[in-house]
């Protein structure tokens, strides 16, 4: 998950809570640095479990956060890994292409003085069901290896 997508969550988990005053920022580093790694699409079912199962909002988050993060991963294994892996030559049976590209913050590339920041993403292989291993339809975006090439990205190997 990025910064973006953890922020309203925490803000909207402390206006349920009546709070209305913000977690101080040098805070809020402190809790995503140790959140950053669980997927985005895991927030919504981790912000319901701390509205249900607390009275107040709770002082270390992340250790919650990473607890429901794992209630999450437990239910959705069990229905990701049902799919069997197919031979595929787009995705070499993954699932998931991978891309490096330039990072993006609010729309302009990141960089410093040593160049552009690039990340490493994945895409939904288009050509298989694979990808139903690893993540729901809706996670990412699929695409073939030939239309990212064409964006102008450097496809990288996949496991
Ligand atoms: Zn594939």
């Amino acid at each position: 998950m990025t910064e973006d997508q953890l922020k309203p969550m925490i803000r909207r988990i402390g206006e349920y809570f009546g709070l209305d005053k913000a977690v101080l920022l040098t805070r809020f580093e402190q809790w995503y640095g140790r959140v950053k790694d669980i997927p985005a699409e895991a927030l919504p079912y981790i912000e319901t479990c701390i509205q249900d199962h607390h009275d107040s909002m709770p002082r270390n988050m992340p250790k919650y956060i990473r607890g429901y993060y794992y209630a999450w991963k437990s239910a959705n294994t069990a229905k990701l890994i049902d799919y069997p892996r197919t031979t595929c030559a787009e995705c070499h049976g993954h699932g998931l292409i991978w891309i490096k590209r330039t990072a993006m913050i609010e729309g302009k590339p990141w960089g410093n003085i040593n160049g552009p920041i690039t990340e490493e993403t994945s895409y939904r292989c288009a050509s298989c069901e694979n990808w139903k291993r690893h993540c729901h339809a809706d996670a990412k975006p699929a695409a073939t290896r030939q239309y990212l090439a064409d964006q102008g990205h450097d496809v990288l190997f996949n496991s």
